[in-house]
C-alpha cells in the first residue's frame, strides 16, 4: 500500500461566526491581530479583538478575565501588549476558546499541499490539519482526488473509499489526522 501525505494550510485562522447586532444576522468576525488588555485594581482582562467582515464592530473574545498578572509570564503579557503574531495566532486557532465564547467556528481559508498521487495503486491516504476545522472531509476528499459529488457517493457506497477508523466520510470533519483507504 502506498502511503501519501497532504497537507492542509490554512491561509487564515478561521472567522469566529456570531450574531452582530448592526448587521442584525449572524456574520463572520476576522480576526483583527490585535489583543486589549485591561488593568482593573489588581486583575487584568485580555481579550482578541475581532471585526464583522460586515461592518466593522467589533468583539472582544475573552482570553483572560479578571486574572492576577502575577500568574501570567512577563514575556507572555509583554506579547499581549506588544501583539505579538505568535500569540495572536496561538489564540485566534483556539476552535475550543471560540465556542466557549458563544461563537461559532466558521471556515478558514485553505490550501491543499501535497503530491501527485498515483491511483493506479491502493492508497492509503494521511489528511494533516494543524487544528481540527470545520472543514468537511468530503470536500477534502473530491478536492483531492477531482470527484463529482455523485461519483464521490458511489465511491463511498462500494467502499472504494473508506476511513481506516470508521469515521462517516459524508459527514465529518477534519480532525488533525483523518487516515483514509483508497482502492480502485
Ligand atoms: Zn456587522
Amino acid at each position: 500500500m502506498q502511503i501519501v501525505n497532504v497537507d492542509i494550510q490554512y491561509l487564515s485562522p478561521p472567522p469566529a461566526i456570531k450574531y452582530c447586532k448592526k448587521c442584525g444576522k449572524k456574520t463572520e468576525y476576522v480576526c483583527s491581530g490585535l489583543f486589549r488588555v485591561n488593568a482593573q485594581r489588581k486583575y487584568l482582562d485580555i481579550w482578541l479583538i475581532y471585526k464583522c467582515s460586515n461592518c466593522d464592530s467589533t468583539w472582544n473574545m475573552t482570553i483572560y478575565s479578571r486574572i492576577n498578572p502575577k500568574s501570567i509570564a512577563s514575556e507572555i503579557l509583554e506579547g499581549f501588549h506588544s501583539n505579538n503574531g505568535e500569540l495572536v495566532e496561538k489564540y485566534a486557532m483556539d476552535t475550543e476558546l471560540i465556542q466557549k465564547n458563544g461563537a461559532e467556528v466558521g471556515l478558514p481559508k485553505y490550501k491543499i499541499r501535497g503530491p501527485a498521487i498515483d491511483f493506479s495503486m491502493p492508497i492509503e491516504l494521511h489528511i494533516k490539519s494543524p487544528y481540527p476545522s470545520r472543514l468537511k472531509v468530503s470536500a477534502l476528499l473530491r478536492e483531492i482526488l477531482n470527484l463529482s459529488q455523485k461519483a464521490f457517493e458511489q465511491r463511498i457506497t462500494n467502499e472504494s473509499i473508506r476511513s481506516a477508523s470508521g469515521l462517516d466520510l459524508k459527514k465529518c470533519r477534519i480532525q488533525t489526522e483523518v487516515v483514509l483507504i483508497i482502492e480502485n
